[in-house]
Protein backbone atom coordinates (compact mmCIF):
# COMPACT_ATOMS: atom_id res chain seq x y z
CA UNK A 1 0.00 0.00 0.00
CA UNK A 2 1.79 3.39 -1.27
CA UNK A 3 1.05 6.45 0.83
CA UNK A 4 1.82 9.05 -0.95
CA UNK A 5 2.62 12.71 -0.04
CA UNK A 6 -0.08 15.07 -0.90
CA UNK A 7 0.70 17.68 -3.44
CA UNK A 8 1.64 21.27 -3.43
CA UNK A 9 -0.61 22.59 -6.58
CA UNK A 10 1.41 25.44 -7.85
CA UNK A 11 -1.19 26.45 -9.93
CA UNK A 12 -3.67 27.15 -6.89
CA UNK A 13 -0.98 29.17 -4.71
CA UNK A 14 -0.23 30.99 -7.57
CA UNK A 15 -3.57 31.97 -8.59
CA UNK A 16 -4.17 32.98 -4.61
CA UNK A 17 -1.17 35.15 -5.09
CA UNK A 18 -2.55 36.55 -7.98
CA UNK A 19 -6.08 37.42 -6.73
CA UNK A 20 -4.61 39.02 -3.41
CA UNK A 21 -2.21 41.25 -6.49
CA UNK A 22 -5.14 42.06 -8.39
CA UNK A 23 -6.91 43.64 -5.55
CA UNK A 24 -3.92 45.72 -4.66
CA UNK A 25 -3.90 46.89 -8.48
CA UNK A 26 -7.89 47.97 -8.22
CA UNK A 27 -6.87 49.94 -4.78
CA UNK A 28 -4.08 51.42 -6.41
CA UNK A 29 -5.64 52.73 -9.73
CA UNK A 30 -8.65 54.41 -7.55
CA UNK A 31 -5.38 56.56 -6.24
CA UNK A 32 -4.76 57.26 -10.37
CA UNK A 33 -1.70 54.84 -9.79
CA UNK A 34 -1.01 52.07 -12.64
CA UNK A 35 1.58 49.97 -11.37
CA UNK A 36 4.14 49.08 -13.90
CA UNK A 37 6.68 46.64 -14.82
CA UNK A 38 9.44 47.26 -17.65
CA UNK A 39 11.19 43.76 -18.64
CA UNK A 40 14.63 44.36 -20.84
CA UNK A 41 14.57 41.58 -23.18
CA UNK A 42 18.49 41.17 -25.12
CA UNK A 43 19.17 38.88 -27.75
CA UNK A 44 16.62 36.28 -29.07
CA UNK A 45 17.56 33.16 -26.64
CA UNK A 46 13.99 31.27 -27.03
CA UNK A 47 13.71 30.58 -23.06
CA UNK A 48 14.22 33.73 -22.57
CA UNK A 49 11.23 35.02 -24.84
CA UNK A 50 8.97 32.65 -23.30
CA UNK A 51 9.06 34.17 -20.12
CA UNK A 52 9.40 37.20 -20.74
CA UNK A 53 6.16 37.00 -22.95
CA UNK A 54 4.26 35.20 -19.53
CA UNK A 55 5.43 38.23 -17.24
CA UNK A 56 4.21 40.73 -19.71
CA UNK A 57 0.63 38.72 -19.79
CA UNK A 58 0.32 38.45 -16.62
CA UNK A 59 0.82 41.89 -15.88
CA UNK A 60 -1.87 42.81 -18.27
CA UNK A 61 -4.56 40.29 -17.04
CA UNK A 62 -3.83 41.95 -13.69
CA UNK A 63 -4.58 45.03 -14.22
CA UNK A 64 -0.91 46.08 -14.43
CA UNK A 65 1.13 48.07 -17.20
CA UNK A 66 3.32 45.57 -18.68
CA UNK A 67 6.07 46.32 -21.20
CA UNK A 68 8.97 44.18 -22.84
CA UNK A 69 11.85 46.44 -24.48
CA UNK A 70 13.45 44.11 -26.71
CA UNK A 71 17.11 45.16 -27.99
CA UNK A 72 19.65 43.04 -30.63
CA UNK A 73 22.63 41.10 -29.14
CA UNK A 74 24.69 43.34 -30.31
CA UNK A 75 23.60 46.19 -28.08
CA UNK A 76 26.53 47.85 -26.32
CA UNK A 77 27.43 47.90 -22.35
CA UNK A 78 26.28 52.08 -22.51
CA UNK A 79 23.09 51.16 -24.71
CA UNK A 80 21.56 49.17 -21.92
CA UNK A 81 22.60 51.28 -19.10
CA UNK A 82 20.53 54.16 -21.01
CA UNK A 83 17.45 52.19 -20.83
CA UNK A 84 17.83 51.20 -17.43
CA UNK A 85 18.64 54.59 -16.54
CA UNK A 86 15.72 55.98 -18.50
CA UNK A 87 13.41 53.64 -16.83
CA UNK A 88 14.90 54.29 -13.22
CA UNK A 89 13.68 57.89 -13.98
CA UNK A 90 10.37 57.01 -15.43
CA UNK A 91 7.41 57.06 -12.71
CA UNK A 92 5.07 55.65 -14.76
CA UNK A 93 8.13 52.59 -14.20
CA UNK A 94 7.46 50.51 -11.04
CA UNK A 95 9.60 47.34 -11.69
CA UNK A 96 12.61 46.62 -13.89
CA UNK A 97 13.81 43.66 -14.78
CA UNK A 98 16.55 42.89 -16.86
CA UNK A 99 16.30 39.17 -18.36
CA UNK A 100 19.25 37.26 -17.66
CA UNK A 101 21.34 35.68 -19.20
CA UNK A 102 22.62 38.63 -21.14
CA UNK A 103 25.41 38.45 -24.11
CA UNK A 104 29.11 37.75 -22.70
CA UNK A 105 30.13 40.87 -23.71
CA UNK A 106 27.92 42.60 -21.40
CA UNK A 107 28.90 43.03 -17.52
CA UNK A 108 26.01 41.83 -16.23
CA UNK A 109 26.43 42.98 -12.48
CA UNK A 110 27.09 46.21 -13.60
CA UNK A 111 23.80 46.18 -15.20
CA UNK A 112 22.28 44.86 -11.97
CA UNK A 113 23.75 47.40 -9.85
CA UNK A 114 22.51 50.04 -12.00
CA UNK A 115 18.56 49.65 -11.75
CA UNK A 116 17.41 51.43 -8.82
CA UNK A 117 16.71 49.20 -5.86
CA UNK A 118 13.06 50.37 -5.22
CA UNK A 119 12.42 48.88 -8.76
CA UNK A 120 14.50 45.74 -8.16
CA UNK A 121 11.28 43.32 -8.75
CA UNK A 122 14.36 40.73 -9.24
CA UNK A 123 15.54 41.48 -5.91
CA UNK A 124 18.89 40.98 -7.59
CA UNK A 125 20.48 44.42 -6.28
CA UNK A 126 22.81 43.93 -3.48
CA UNK A 127 20.77 46.86 -1.75
CA UNK A 128 18.05 43.94 -1.87
CA UNK A 129 20.17 40.83 -1.09
CA UNK A 130 22.00 42.62 2.26
CA UNK A 131 18.59 44.11 3.21
CA UNK A 132 17.11 40.25 2.96
CA UNK A 133 19.95 39.06 4.78
CA UNK A 134 19.30 41.56 7.80
CA UNK A 135 15.56 41.13 7.97
CA UNK A 136 15.03 44.46 6.90
CA UNK A 137 11.15 43.89 5.06
CA UNK A 138 10.88 46.94 2.28
CA UNK A 139 13.46 45.27 0.08
CA UNK A 140 12.73 42.80 -2.49
CA UNK A 141 12.99 38.82 -1.99
CA UNK A 142 14.04 37.20 -5.18
CA UNK A 143 11.02 35.58 -6.73
CA UNK A 144 11.63 32.02 -7.11
CA UNK A 145 12.95 31.64 -2.71
CA UNK A 146 9.25 33.42 -1.70
CA UNK A 147 7.54 31.69 -4.00
CA UNK A 148 8.88 28.57 -2.36
CA UNK A 149 8.54 30.44 1.21
CA UNK A 150 4.73 31.41 0.39
CA UNK A 151 4.08 27.72 -0.37
CA UNK A 152 5.31 26.37 3.07
CA UNK A 153 3.66 29.03 5.10
CA UNK A 154 0.21 28.07 2.77
CA UNK A 155 0.53 24.34 3.77
CA UNK A 156 0.98 25.37 7.26
CA UNK A 157 4.69 23.42 7.51
CA UNK A 158 6.46 24.14 10.41
CA UNK A 159 9.04 25.83 9.96
CA UNK A 160 10.62 26.94 13.12
CA UNK A 161 13.19 24.54 14.38
CA UNK A 162 13.26 22.32 11.00
CA UNK A 163 16.38 21.13 9.73
CA UNK A 164 15.68 22.33 6.02
CA UNK A 165 18.43 21.66 3.78
CA UNK A 166 18.81 23.61 0.85
CA UNK A 167 20.34 21.97 -2.31
CA UNK A 168 22.27 24.76 -4.61
CA UNK A 169 24.29 27.79 -3.39
CA UNK A 170 22.98 30.07 -6.55
CA UNK A 171 22.29 33.62 -6.16
CA UNK A 172 18.80 33.84 -7.85
CA UNK A 173 17.65 30.63 -5.65
CA UNK A 174 19.75 28.62 -2.76
CA UNK A 175 21.79 31.61 -1.06
CA UNK A 176 17.89 33.69 -0.78
CA UNK A 177 16.10 31.02 0.25
CA UNK A 178 19.07 30.02 3.14
CA UNK A 179 17.96 33.89 4.07
CA UNK A 180 14.60 33.62 4.30
CA UNK A 181 14.53 30.16 5.97
CA UNK A 182 16.73 31.71 9.10
CA UNK A 183 15.03 35.20 9.51
CA UNK A 184 12.98 35.35 12.91
CA UNK A 185 9.64 34.03 12.16
CA UNK A 186 10.79 31.44 9.95
CA UNK A 187 13.34 30.13 12.15
CA UNK A 188 14.73 26.95 10.36
CA UNK A 189 17.59 25.23 11.28
CA UNK A 190 19.68 25.68 7.62
CA UNK A 191 22.16 23.91 5.67
CA UNK A 192 23.35 24.32 2.18
CA UNK A 193 24.38 21.71 0.13
CA UNK A 194 26.64 22.30 -3.05
CA UNK A 195 28.83 20.39 -5.88
CA UNK A 196 31.64 20.12 -2.81
CA UNK A 197 29.34 19.00 -0.34
CA UNK A 198 30.39 15.69 1.12
CA UNK A 199 28.02 12.69 1.44
CA UNK A 200 24.72 14.78 -0.01
CA UNK A 201 22.51 11.73 1.14
CA UNK A 202 23.67 12.67 4.66
CA UNK A 203 22.91 15.90 4.75
CA UNK A 204 19.71 15.37 2.43
CA UNK A 205 18.26 12.63 4.91
CA UNK A 206 18.43 14.94 7.74
CA UNK A 207 16.22 17.59 6.46
CA UNK A 208 12.15 17.94 7.36
CA UNK A 209 12.13 20.37 5.14
CA UNK A 210 14.48 19.78 1.58
CA UNK A 211 14.67 21.69 -1.04
CA UNK A 212 16.00 21.37 -4.09
CA UNK A 213 17.76 23.85 -7.29
CA UNK A 214 20.67 22.27 -8.55
CA UNK A 215 19.72 21.92 -12.09
CA UNK A 216 20.53 17.88 -12.30
CA UNK A 217 17.53 16.37 -13.40
CA UNK A 218 15.70 13.48 -11.09
CA UNK A 219 19.13 13.89 -8.72
CA UNK A 220 17.36 13.51 -5.05
CA UNK A 221 16.17 9.71 -4.94
CA UNK A 222 14.31 8.12 -2.17
CA UNK A 223 16.86 6.57 -0.06
CA UNK A 224 18.32 9.89 -0.02
CA UNK A 225 14.83 11.27 1.91
CA UNK A 226 13.83 11.16 5.47
CA UNK A 227 9.92 9.64 5.82
CA UNK A 228 7.70 12.51 6.56
CA UNK A 229 9.97 15.19 5.08
CA UNK A 230 8.51 18.48 2.88
CA UNK A 231 10.05 18.16 -0.48
CA UNK A 232 10.35 21.70 -2.84
CA UNK A 233 11.88 20.79 -6.54
CA UNK A 234 12.65 23.88 -7.88
CA UNK A 235 14.49 22.19 -10.65
CA UNK A 236 13.58 22.70 -14.07
CA UNK A 237 15.26 19.94 -16.51
CA UNK A 238 14.54 19.01 -20.15
CA UNK A 239 15.06 15.35 -20.47
CA UNK A 240 14.70 13.46 -23.50
CA UNK A 241 11.32 11.50 -24.08
CA UNK A 242 10.38 9.98 -27.31
CA UNK A 243 6.24 9.74 -26.18
CA UNK A 244 6.37 13.32 -26.43
CA UNK A 245 5.83 15.45 -29.60
CA UNK A 246 8.51 18.13 -28.37
CA UNK A 247 11.03 14.51 -27.80
CA UNK A 248 11.32 16.37 -24.33
CA UNK A 249 9.54 16.71 -20.95
CA UNK A 250 10.48 18.80 -18.11
CA UNK A 251 11.21 17.41 -14.91
CA UNK A 252 12.81 18.57 -11.83
CA UNK A 253 15.60 17.90 -9.29
CA UNK A 254 13.69 15.44 -7.59
CA UNK A 255 12.69 11.67 -8.66
CA UNK A 256 9.19 12.33 -7.93
CA UNK A 257 7.74 9.18 -8.05
CA UNK A 258 9.84 7.26 -5.90
CA UNK A 259 9.79 10.35 -3.73
CA UNK A 260 6.74 11.13 -3.12
CA UNK A 261 6.46 7.49 -1.42
CA UNK A 262 8.42 8.97 1.44
CA UNK A 263 7.39 12.53 1.26
CA UNK A 264 4.40 13.87 3.32
CA UNK A 265 4.78 16.78 1.08
CA UNK A 266 5.84 17.90 -2.26
CA UNK A 267 5.86 19.64 -5.01
CA UNK A 268 5.65 18.63 -8.36
CA UNK A 269 7.38 20.02 -11.73
CA UNK A 270 5.76 21.11 -13.87
CA UNK A 271 2.61 22.62 -11.65
CA UNK A 272 4.91 23.11 -8.50
CA UNK A 273 7.73 25.77 -7.73
CA UNK A 274 7.63 27.58 -11.64
CA UNK A 275 4.11 28.51 -11.44
CA UNK A 276 5.17 30.83 -8.46
CA UNK A 277 7.63 32.60 -9.45
CA UNK A 278 5.42 34.56 -11.61
CA UNK A 279 3.14 35.48 -9.56
CA UNK A 280 5.30 36.97 -6.36
CA UNK A 281 7.53 39.02 -9.78
CA UNK A 282 3.64 40.67 -9.77
CA UNK A 283 3.18 40.87 -5.96
CA UNK A 284 7.06 42.55 -5.84
CA UNK A 285 5.76 44.99 -8.45
CA UNK A 286 2.37 45.92 -7.08
CA UNK A 287 4.53 46.52 -4.08
CA UNK A 288 7.25 48.72 -5.40
CA UNK A 289 4.35 50.76 -6.45
CA UNK A 290 2.59 51.19 -3.40
CA UNK A 291 5.86 52.15 -2.03
CA UNK A 292 7.14 54.40 -4.56
CA UNK A 293 3.82 56.16 -4.33
CA UNK A 294 4.09 56.84 -0.19
P1 LIG B 1 22.79 27.15 -10.78
O1 LIG B 1 23.15 28.58 -10.74
O2 LIG B 1 23.34 26.27 -11.84
O3 LIG B 1 23.16 26.52 -9.36
C1 LIG B 1 23.06 25.16 -9.11
C2 LIG B 1 23.57 24.87 -7.73
O4 LIG B 1 23.44 23.47 -7.48
C3 LIG B 1 25.05 25.20 -7.55
O5 LIG B 1 25.23 25.82 -6.30
C4 LIG B 1 25.73 23.85 -7.62
O6 LIG B 1 26.90 23.76 -6.81
C5 LIG B 1 24.67 22.94 -7.05
N1 LIG B 1 24.82 21.59 -7.55
C6 LIG B 1 24.92 21.19 -8.84
N2 LIG B 1 25.08 19.85 -8.90
C7 LIG B 1 25.10 19.41 -7.64
C8 LIG B 1 25.28 18.12 -7.06
N3 LIG B 1 25.43 17.03 -7.81
N4 LIG B 1 25.25 18.03 -5.71
C9 LIG B 1 25.06 19.12 -4.95
N5 LIG B 1 24.92 20.36 -5.44
C10 LIG B 1 24.93 20.51 -6.77
O7 LIG B 1 21.21 26.95 -10.86
P2 LIG B 1 19.99 27.86 -10.32
O8 LIG B 1 19.88 29.05 -11.18
O9 LIG B 1 20.05 28.01 -8.85
O10 LIG B 1 18.79 26.89 -10.69
C11 LIG B 1 18.68 25.58 -10.15
C12 LIG B 1 17.54 24.86 -10.82
O11 LIG B 1 16.33 25.54 -10.55
C13 LIG B 1 17.63 24.79 -12.35
O12 LIG B 1 17.06 23.58 -12.79
C14 LIG B 1 16.76 25.95 -12.81
O13 LIG B 1 16.22 25.75 -14.09
C15 LIG B 1 15.70 25.93 -11.76
N6 LIG B 1 15.05 27.23 -11.52
C16 LIG B 1 13.70 27.21 -11.48
C17 LIG B 1 13.01 28.39 -11.23
C18 LIG B 1 11.53 28.35 -11.17
O14 LIG B 1 10.88 29.34 -11.33
N7 LIG B 1 10.96 27.17 -10.87
C19 LIG B 1 13.70 29.59 -11.04
C20 LIG B 1 15.09 29.56 -11.05
C21 LIG B 1 15.75 28.36 -11.29
P3 LIG B 1 28.23 24.68 -7.09
O15 LIG B 1 27.87 26.05 -6.61
O16 LIG B 1 29.25 24.02 -6.26
O17 LIG B 1 28.46 24.60 -8.57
Amino acid sequence: MSADGALIDGAVLAARVQQDVAARVAALKARGITPGLSVVLVGDDPASAVYVGSKERTCLELGMRGETIRRAATISQEELVEIVDRLNADPAVHGILVQMPLPKHIDSDAIVRRIRPEKDVDGFHPVNVGKLLIGETDGFAPCTPAGVLYMLKAHDVTTAGANCVIVGRSNIVGKPMASLMIQPGVDSTVTICHSRTRDLGEQTRRADILIVAAGRAQMVTREMVKPGAVVIDVGMNRIPDATKKSGTRLVGDVAFDEVRTVASLITPVPGGVGKMTIAMLMANTARAAEQLAQ
